[in-house]
Parts: C-alpha cells; structure tokens; sequence
C-alpha cells in the first residue's frame, strides 16, 4: 500500500495510521469474542499505554507483557490483570519488584521448572497472590514443558504456595514460513488441551488455556456455539495474546495475517545518498529497523512509499512492492530497486520484516490520520529489559 507521509517528519521516525491501529484493534476484538475466547494482547508489541487502553476499551480482559518491567509500566498507568508470559527466575531485585507489583496487580508468571517454581516461593513467601501458568511447548521448542511434565511443574508451584490456574504456551513456530502457520495452530491446541488434561487429572485447575501469536490467532474456532454447552468450556483454547497484530508488518503480510492495507506502521527514512547505481541509502538502519530476517524473504524491509521534499518538491512515485532493503549498517539502509529512484531528501516508507523491536528503538510515535500528523504518543515501555 503506498503511504501518505507528513511533510517535515524529523526522520527516522516511527508513523502510526490511526484508522488502521484502531481497525486491527476492534477487528481482533470483535473476531475472538464472537468465537469466546478472551483476549490479552501481549504489549510487548507497542509498549505503549494509549494502545493498550484503546485495547481494554475494545474489550480486552488483561494484558500480556514480557518483563517485569514492562508490568511496572502498565500497572503504574493502572492496568491491573497483568501476565507475565515468560519464565520469571525470581532472582536478586527482582523479588521485591515482583513482591512491590503484587500489591498492586492481580499478577500471573509463566513457571516452566521445578527451580523457578521455588525460587519464586521463596522469593515471596506462602498466600503471596501470585498465580503461575504452567508453560508448555507446542512446537517452537523455546521454552516451555511437554504436556506429560506439566503436572510435575504445577505440584513444584504448589509446594511453594503458588496458585496453578492453567497452562499457556506461544507457537512461534508459525514464524517459519507460509506453509507452517495452520500446523503450529493445531500444535497449540492439541498441546494445550492434553497439558490442561494432565494438571486435571493431578487435581489442579486448568481453566486457563492461552494461547497466542498473530499468525494463528484467528485459527481456533467454532464461530456459532454449536450445541447446549459453552463452547468456551470445551475449547482447547479459551484466551490468546496476539501482540503484532495491532501494527502487522512484512512478515504478518507474507503469512498471510493482514493484507497490506492491514500494516498500520511504518518507519519513514530520508534518502541519504543515491550514489550507488540501482540503489540508494535511506537513514534508517539496523538501529531503527532492527537486523530481524527471515528465510521465507529477502532483506530487512520493504519501501511502499514516499513523501517527496527533495530538490525537485514533487512526490517521488511509489515504489513497488520490489524495493527492498538488502543491507544494513548501524544508520544506513540499502534499497535496491528496478524502478525510478527516490531523489535526496525524499522521504520513504519503509515496512520493517518485524515491527517488536522496531518500536524499541523509538521514543514515540508519530501518529497520523490521512497523512496529517494529529499526536505524539511515548513509548512509555521502551527498554524495559529487566
Ligand atoms: N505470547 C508470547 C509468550 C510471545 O513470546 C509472543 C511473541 O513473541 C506473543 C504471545 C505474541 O505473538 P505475536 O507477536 O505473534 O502476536
């Protein structure tokens, strides 16, 4: 889709489509309600508070977030149902920073060992509120238990006066091309449902089955309730924590999880230098862009449009869907195209491969509506590692 970008963007600088936020916000909303499952979008995404209230507003039930960190944010900005999707070792400070969120969230971590599970018993003590998801893996072998170790895990939790309430697991492995997004969805289903089989059957409670990636979000489902009994109570799946999709990005497109006109950010970068045949350089580089690749596509991103500032003051014409960014330095990115090039000081816009650490490397956004710049919002999480 060519952009429409603002005039005089101090570039890099990181551009938001309001209208396509806010349509991949609701339409994931909508689309998981009609077919029960609840939605706790994982905010490690955008980091960002104005998304996810927009998120909540739209009906989130909780957010999903990496580190703790990223919990202080939210919770400072009063979100209360925060799960932290990750393997917490309740090591050194982070004890009292998980003990100093407690007192104010309702906090879920994800336990995938013995060792952890009592580390974070000790670390907060009997009746803390803390309640663990046991994680499982469902193919992307990252972290994360086979379903026959989950109860092993869940009695270390409960030896340490930690509340069990499910299991969760992340099928990454969709990320491994077009043809694998429908087998890593019936991984995570099949393997949720026989991990909360075994907590049952050791008499813990599985009520929480979460799930989640964008590419297979939508992939779960009965959508009309085909009988007397809740289709929520017998799915495999009862809660996902799709994270891109808010923004999408070139390999959300190439999965086939959005169209393009379904991209609602992108980077715009000023072209540098087109002193290379065939090519120029825009100054946006492995520090904006991130150096994330894939096998399935070449490069680190892909230029879909320009805002033209150059000498000549006329909008350079869209690039195609073939001007590609094939090399990165730390502040430079190589395009190479067949077409017409940009002039200097065109602006672009670029589609990174993946938009999560894209938007790490940004103090805000730049938040436009038919390419008028309408507000500024923080990346209110940015860097929050620990
Ligand atoms: N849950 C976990 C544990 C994750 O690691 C991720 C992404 O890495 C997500 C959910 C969200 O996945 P996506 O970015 O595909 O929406």
């Amino acid at each position: 889709m060519p952009w429409e970008l603002p005039r005089d963007l101090d570039t890099p600088a990181l551009v938001v489509d309001i209208d396509v936020l806010e349509a991949n916000v609701g339409a994931m909303a909508t689309d998981l309600a009609a077919r029960h499952i609840a939605l706790r979008p994982h905010v490690k995404t955008h980091k960002s508070v104005e998304i996810a209230r927009r998120q909540r507003a739209a009906g989130a039930t909780g957010l999903t977030v990496a580190t703790i960190g990223e919990a202080e944010v939210f919770a400072d900005a009063g979100f209360d149902d925060l799960f932290i999707a990750y393997p917490i070792v309740a090591g050194g400070p982070k004890a009292d920073r998980l003990r100093a969120l407690l007192g104010r969230a309702h906090l879920r971590v994800g336990v995938d060992s013995r060792r952890a599970a009592a580390m974070l018993g000790r670390a907060l003590g009997p009746h803390s509120g803390l309640a663990a998801r046991i994680e499982l893996d469902s193919g992307q072998h990252r972290s994360g238990v086979a379903p026959a170790e989950a109860a092993v895990v869940a009695q270390a939790c409960a030896d340490a006066g930690i509340e069990v309430e499910g299991v969760f697991t992340h099928p990454g492995h969709a990320y491994g091309g077009p043809g694998a997004v429908a087998g890593a969805a019936e991984d995570e289903a099949r393997v949720l449902a026989a991990g909360a089989a075994a907590l049952a059957q050791a008499g813990f409670d599985a009520r929480v089955r979460s799930g989640g990636s964008t590419p297979t979000v939508r992939r779960h489902l009965p959508l009309t309730d085909p009988g007397p009994r809740s289709p929520r109570a017998r799915a495999p799946v009862v809660e996902q924590r799709p994270g891109s999709y808010v923004f999408n990005d070139r390999i959300q497109v190439a999965l086939g999880s959005c169209t393009p006109e379904g991209v609602s950010l992108v980077v715009a970068a000023t072209v540098v230098s087109t002193a290379q045949p065939g090519r120029f350089v825009v100054d946006a580089g492995s520090k904006a862009l991130s150096s994330d690749r894939v096998d399935f596509l070449p490069g680190f991103g892909v230029v879909v449009g320009a805002a033209g500032r150059g000498a000549a003051g006329a909008a350079a014409e869209p690039d195609g869907p073939d001007a590609v960014v094939v090399r990165l330095s730390e502040h430079h990115g190589v395009v190479e195209t067949a077409r017409r090039r940009p002039d200097i000081g065109d602006v672009v816009a670029v589609v990174p491969n993946h938009v999560c650490p894209v938007v790490d490397h940004f103090d805000h956004y730049v938040v436009v509506r038919d390419g008028v710049v309408v507000d500024r919002w923080p990346v209110d999480a940015r860097g929050r590692l620990t």
